[in-house]
């Protein structure tokens, strides 16, 4: 009995892993509701729940009234697998496990934390397609070759802002992926996990149970004497200092960090005790990242928006029309699709309306004026300014174009970066 549970709960976990990697998703979660295990996936950034898998998981091991369920023993299984004290539920745990489903190995990252009914799991999927190239990114040509033309820098930092989940690092993924194609270059990296193994490519990662932090891996990586230096995201003041520092002597630095835009990065530096003139002498570039869910094609319709639609009267769309108006007007795409709901969902998209991701980025090079602003600590309002005079797009502008392009719907601009 006992070890037939072992195998019905190895057998649910590998079906609800395969679900998984069949919709492209990138977290799986069990959570604890009274009385049930909720199986939540998400997708696309969006979470959703799988009621077949709940109600299996929800299910109870023979007719006893004092039986646990299902879910117990596959938060077992899951929690052995990922090596981890199967004994302590009280704790969170970290671990990982990799699974053979559908003829391929994925690794999955795993957490566990006792909530008020149990203990929920969280799996990470990562890396099951492997880290894409800047051309394989489907960014939009200004972004892709001013991204390009950064590379080209031999030292100094380069910087992509956004909000977890925003793809900022298969964006950096993919520049040091360039950097290690096009010249023999020795690169090292600090993460936190290595989300993607990369070839060519000496990946560090961050453990914090023995004290190897961003910053201390950091001071070591130094000491190897690479060319570039990824470092997966700056969240305190020392690794901010080392990775400037690296930047003025000689290496290659790309980083992400937490910010809105391309123009707020200098003050998350600032807030971190960078001062305003190193900062400014060894910054590159700036950018910034969003996802927008991409439009079914199966069942998006183009909704033609009269030119009184307040559409049109949005200032940044009317200087995007202007600029794009060659390109756009051969392409007919000067009417943007709208999302609409049909009776009978799409089998496509499971009737989201929305089927994968693409990034909206902005970048921005590091001109004079923007370095002398940075140098006397302008504002992130001042900065925005400048970049609006150097003609460079905004993350809006860059979201618009999706969106004009027929890629993405004006709703998910909206939820994405607001509506201005
Ligand atoms: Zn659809």
């Amino acid at each position: 009995m006992m070890c037939q549970d072992k195998v019905k709960a190895s057998n649910l976990f590998e079906r609800i892993v395969a679900e998984a990697i069949d919709l492209c998703a990138s977290d799986i979660y069990l959570h604890w509701e009274p009385q049930r295990l909720v199986l939540r996936l998400r997708v696309a950034g969006r979470l959703q729940e799988r009621k077949d898998f709940s109600n299996q998981l929800s299910e109870k091991l023979g007719d006893e009234p004092g039986n646990e369920l299902v879910g117990n023993q596959v938060v077992r299984h899951i929690k052995i697998r990922s090596g981890m004290k199967s004994d302590e539920r009280r704790l969170p745990q970290d671990g990982r496990l990799t699974i053979d489903v559908s003829g391929r190995s994925t690794l999955l990252r795993v957490a566990t934390l006792a909530t008020l009914f149990g203990e929920n799991v969280a799996l990470r999927l990562m890396g099951c397609r492997g880290a894409r190239t800047l051309d394989g990114l489907e960014l939009q040509n200004h972004a892709k070759n001013t991204m390009k033309e950064l590379l080209r820098v031999p030292h100094g930092l380069i910087v992509v802002a956004g909000p977890t989940g925003s793809g900022k690092t298969t964006t950096l993924y993919a520049c040091v992926k360039k950097l290690a194609e096009d010249a023999f270059k020795h690169i090292l990296s600090v993460e936190d996990p290595v989300e993607v193994p990369i070839d060519g490519i000496q990946q560090v990662e961050v453990n914090y149970r023995i004290d190897l932090t961003f910053a201390s891996a950091l001071r070591s990586i130094l000491r190897m004497n690479p060319d570039v230096i990824l470092v997966g995201e700056v969240r305190d003041a020392e690794t901010a200092r080392i990775a400037v520092e690296a930047g003025l002597t000689g290496h290659l630095v790309l980083t992400t960090i937490h910010g809105s835009d391309a123009a707020s990065i200098p003050a998350s530096f600032r807030d971190r005790g960078v001062e305003a003139a190193l900062l400014a002498a060894a910054l590159r570039g700036l950018a910034a990242q969003r996802l927008l869910r991409k439009n079914c094609k199966e069942c998006c319709v183009k909704t033609e928006l009269g030119e009184t639609h307040p559409f049109f009267s949005d200032p940044t769309v009317e200087r995007l029309l202007t600029s794009l108006r060659d390109k756009t007007e051969r392409a007919g795409l000067k009417h943007p699709p709208q999302k609409e709901t049909t009776e009978a969902p799409c089998q496509g998209c499971q009737g989201t309306g929305y089927v994968g991701r693409i990034p909206a980025l902005q970048v921005c090079p590091l001109s004079e004026s923007l370095r002398d602003l940075i140098r006397r600590d302008a504002s992130p309002a001042e900065l925005r300014a400048q970049m609006g005079r150097e003609r460079i797009p905004t993350l809006r502008e860059s979201c618009l174009e999706w969106a004009l392009k027929g890629e993405t719907s004006l709703e998910e601009v909206s939820l994405v970066v607001g509506k201005e």
